[in-house]
């Protein structure tokens, strides 16, 4: 029996945080209706801070909480259909799919059935209380807004072999923070859910359900093998598990994996206005900074999506939302509305991919007031930079990086500098791609290249308006991206351009 240690907050028990008590709510898909927008509105108003901030699992987290939630409140969000209807399994986290599922012209497959199946599925199944409460499946339909880069314990991915959906099933494996890998195994659509409940099933059979200290299913399988736990998930299994066709081998067990596919800049496609596949309906991608909503805003986002669409938001990933089938003479009104709500909608907007943890007011292990820097960092780009594509610019408090995991552009992490004056806040600044297999600690990092260490708030403002600058005036073409830009130059070829700020 294996064990590992995890406490993640839910709706059902209090997790305290720097500052009060902390809430998270599952949102299977991040797909809310009206009321249940009303009802959130309420308790972060009634109980908490009065904002909710969405996560980047499409989680909605209520912050600075004075007391606990009372019961009766509880049992009303159970009746409406938030949180887990079984809170023993509140603490597993949030089923991923893309936001755009159901109304996204490329997809393959409509991937809401598979959220709300698996949903049932782990509800139906108190033993999966045992499960850690990182075990993370997400379902890509093969839109046009793909999730298959967000870091998950499962993704079963859609692919068209001959003219038929089939999924793709990639597993978290090796070392951490690496991407699932490509089991090599194709399945139905029907056969989802089984292999799921299986894979969890082997989980539970290897892990103390008793301990509060559960292993990560990528440590698992890294100690039994892939090969080994694939075999045990065949044996609940009625059906065989299929090879890729491609890969013309007759056992999966000897398959090389395939890559998850992703386009430069796709994870923004969201924002502004699209059509979807339902013809003469749009959908809007609204930018919330930081991800975050004041009560009165949830309110009445949720009241334009009943006037204007079916009623639901959708909240991404990428910590934005969505407002669908919206009709196209009703477009020009709802972007007004938006704008009345001091909320934008442009794909360049600064905001549209700034991300900050919860930083040194949340979280006592953040060397910095991450999201007020972030927040003033935005505010001076909007008015000295416009850019062509987002840019994603992500504040760590630590090297955790509980806000995202996959690399970003410009990563800004927060250290503490020993001087003659005592400790000062400051960042370490990372660009683009980290060379592979370099350790930390090195010029070379998770995160990305190191540009520079130690530089305090009163520089960053300057230099990543410079930086920001120079990509769009320098960049090869409309559609290359920061990353591929900084890409392209050496280390001390980029310092060299802003000598003038650092
Ligand atoms: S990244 Fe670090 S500082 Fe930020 S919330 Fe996570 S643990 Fe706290």
């Amino acid at each position: 029996m294996l064990s590992g240690f995890s406490l993640c907050p839910g709706l059902f028990y209090d997790t305290p945080a720097q500052d009060g008590i902390l809430s998270r709510i599952r949102i299977p898909g991040g797909i809310l209706d009206s009321k249940q927008c009303r009802a959130i509105a309420d308790i972060a108003e009634n109980y908490g801070g009065g904002y909710v901030d969405v996560t980047n699992r499409a989680n909605l987290q209520i912050r600075e909480l004075r007391s606990g939630i009372n019961p009766q409140v509880l049992q009303h969000l159970q009746n409406i259909g938030i949180g887990s209807r079984n809170f023993a399994i509140d603490h597993v986290r949030n089923i991923m799919t893309s936001p755009t599922a159901g109304i996204d012209p490329q997809e393959l497959m409509d991937t809401r059935p598979l959220v709300q199946g698996w949903d049932n599925y782990i509800a139906a199944h108190p033993e999966l209380s045992g499960l850690s409460a990182k075990f993370s499946v997400c379902f890509d339909g093969g839109g046009q807004v793909s999730v298959c880069d967000r870091l998950n314990d499962i993704i079963f991915a859609a692919v068209l072999i001959k003219g038929r959906v089939y999924f793709r099933l990639h597993l978290s494996v090796g070392v951490k923070g690496k991407p699932p890998i490509d089991m090599g195994i194709v399945l139905s659509p029907e056969q989802c859910l089984p292999v799921c409940g299986s894979l969890a099933q082997v989980y539970l059979k290897y892990t103390d359900p008793q301990t509060r200290r559960k292993l990560r299913l990528r440590e698992l399988l890294n100690h039994l093998g892939c090969e080994t736990y694939l075999q045990e998930v065949q044996q609940h299994l009625p059906f065989k598990l299929t090879p890729h066709p491609q890969l013309k081998e007759t056992s999966y067990l000897k398959l090389s994996p395939l890559p998850l596919e992703k386009t430069a800049n796709s994870n923004y496609f969201h924002i502004g206005i699209h059509p979807q596949r339902q013809s003469d309906l749009f959908y809007i991608g609204v930018v919330l900074p930081l991800g975050r909503l004041e009560g009165q805003q949830i309110r009445i986002l949720a009241d334009l999506a009943q006037k204007f669409g079916s009623g639901t938001l959708r909240l991404t990933p990428w910590q934005n939302l969505l407002i669908t089938d919206i009709p196209q003479p009703c477009l020009s009104d709802i972007k007004n509305e938006i704008t009345a709500l001091k909320l934008d909608f442009s794909p360049s907007n600064i905001n549209s991919a700034l991300v900050a943890c919860s930083g040194n007011k949340g979280c006592a292990a953040s060397a910095t007031d991450t999201k007020a820097d972030a927040l003033a960092l935005a505010k001076y780009l909007q008015t000295h930079v416009s850019l062509n594509h987002p840019v994603n610019i992500h504040f760590s408090g630590c090297e955790k990086s509980c806000a995202q995991h996959s690399n970003s552009d410009i990563t800004l992490l927060g250290v503490t500098q020993e001087s003659e004056n005592g400790a000062l806040a400051a960042y370490h600044i990372y660009v683009g791609d980290s060379v592979r297999g370099v350790a930390i600690g090195d010029s070379n990092h998770k995160f990305g290249r190191q540009l520079y260490q130690y530089v305090t708030f009163d520089k960053l403002p300057r230099l990543l308006g410079q930086m920001l600058q120079l990509y769009k005036i320098q960049c090869q073409n409309p559609d290359e991206s920061f990353r591929e830009f900084v890409n392209r130059y050496e280390i001390v070829q980029l310092q060299s351009f802003f000598s003038s700020v650092i």
